[in-house]
């Protein structure tokens, strides 16, 4: 099967198996939440950030009062998504440059969104995906690790952010590119997991390139 036939193929089943194709951070809609929480996530669990959230956006409840905050009182919040001093600094950075440069509204572009403290590729098409509705895939670790597995990209092997994201763009129907990431993490968390992957009861061991224990 070619690489867009495959890419489809899984798209399609996964559709099926999840059809709520719905991002785990609980950021009710509003795009700077989703950029905050996006950074928080970094080597954090979404349940721990979606906790830590509730104190932190009940503190600072949009990016003006963060923009305005001390960085010592935001590390105080996210202390326990670790790396907090270095999370502190960019939310308050990237707060601050949305005020000054973009209005107060989070930018709609990757190029813009680069431009933010603490955002790189993966927090940048998340909210290309899920705020804007443009193609965008978020390369994290459900997706590197499954795409390689299917057969989608590499050789098996996990291939790097930034190249599993332009093998998928390529691939994938821009229109299913943010749903089928949202769905590697559910199928990642339930089935292909990273240390035991339940090859036997996988809707995909047919297609998959790489099953492991079949
Ligand atoms: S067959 Fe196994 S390795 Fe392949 S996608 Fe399914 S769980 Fe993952």
């Amino acid at each position: 099967m070619n690489k867009k036939k495959l890419a489809a193929a899984v798209a399609d089943r996964l559709k099926n198996k999840y059809p709520d194709a719905l991002c785990s951070l609980f950021y009710e809609g509003d795009p700077w939440r989703l950029l905050v929480m996006g950074r928080l996530s970094a080597q954090c669990t979404d349940e721990r950030v979606n906790v830590v959230c509730k104190d932190l956006f009940e503190k600072f409840p949009d990016v003006y009062a963060m923009a305005e905050a001390e960085q010592d009182e935001i590390a105080k919040y996210i202390f326990s998504c670790g790396l907090y001093n270095s999370k502190a600094r960019d939310l308050k950075g990237m707060s601050q440059r949305i005020v000054t440069e973009y209005g107060g509204k989070v930018p709609d572009n990757m190029e813009d969104l680069l431009t933010l403290p603490g955002v790189g590729r993966k927090i940048a098409n998340l909210i290309l995906g899920d705020i804007f509705n443009k193609p965008a895939v978020v390369a994290d670790t459900h997706c590197i690790r499954i795409s390689a597995r299917i057969g989608l990209c590499g050789d098996g092997k996990p291939l790097s952010p930034e190249k599993t994201e332009k093998a998928l763009s390529a691939i994938v129907e821009p229109s299913e590119q943010a749903a089928l990431c949202h769905r590697f993490v559910m199928f990642g968390r339930e089935v292909c997991c990273a240390r035991s992957p339940h090859c036997s009861e996988c809707i995909l061991s047919d297609i998959c390139e790489n099953r492991i224990d079949t």
